[in-house]
């Protein structure tokens, strides 16, 4: 602060306690909170006087601000740390992109144009599988049932069987 910042504060310290000032009260004041700024010393000295009757010295002053300095760094720190652990919210687009990526990685090649893919899932079903018994060209099922499997080539074993059958 200032010294004509330390002489507003002691002005309105006086509203309070009917202190005299002299230029000797701005100095010593100066002195000691010459650091803080006008704001965080006016607040606590407002706060001083919400909460006692004791005439306010610097040091009042400086144990309020110093601790309202500490309560707004905590809490910068726990909304940094809330915000981290929620992490930002996507908005519709982002969301829509995503979903539409996790859609075409789940695809199955009988709906890509990934030919590479559709190569390879050929290749392997080239031979009957020895696990679910799916005969040439037809996908493995899921063992019990007649439902094929989308998401792989085939099982396992089938893809071995097809890299022994073409070496
Ligand atoms: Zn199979």
């Amino acid at each position: 602060m200032k010294r004509a910042e330390i002489a507003r504060l002691l002005t309105m310290a006086a509203a309070f306690d009917r202190r005299t000032l002299g230029e000797a009260d701005v100095a010593a004041w100066h002195s000691v909170l010459d650091d803080l700024d006008f704001p965080e010393a006016e607040s606590a000295l407002k706060a001083h006087y919400a909460d006692t009757r004791e005439f306010v010295m610097p040091s009042d002053i400086r144990r309020r601000a110093i601790a309202a300095r500490r309560d707004r760094a905590n809490r910068a720190e726990n909304a940094r740390i809330m915000a981290e652990l929620h992490g930002p919210k996507p908005d519709a687009d982002t969301y829509a992109r995503g979903f539409a990526l996790a859609a075409s990685a789940l695809r199955p090649p009988d709906h890509d144009d990934d030919a590479e893919k559709t190569a390879r899932w050929a290749f392997v079903r080239s031979v009957p599988c020895p696990y679910c018994g799916a005969d040439v060209g037809h996908p493995c099922v899921r063992s019990g049932t007649q439902s094929p499997l989308r998401m792989t080539a085939g099982h396992p074993s089938r893809v071995e069987a097809a890299e022994k059958a073409n070496p």
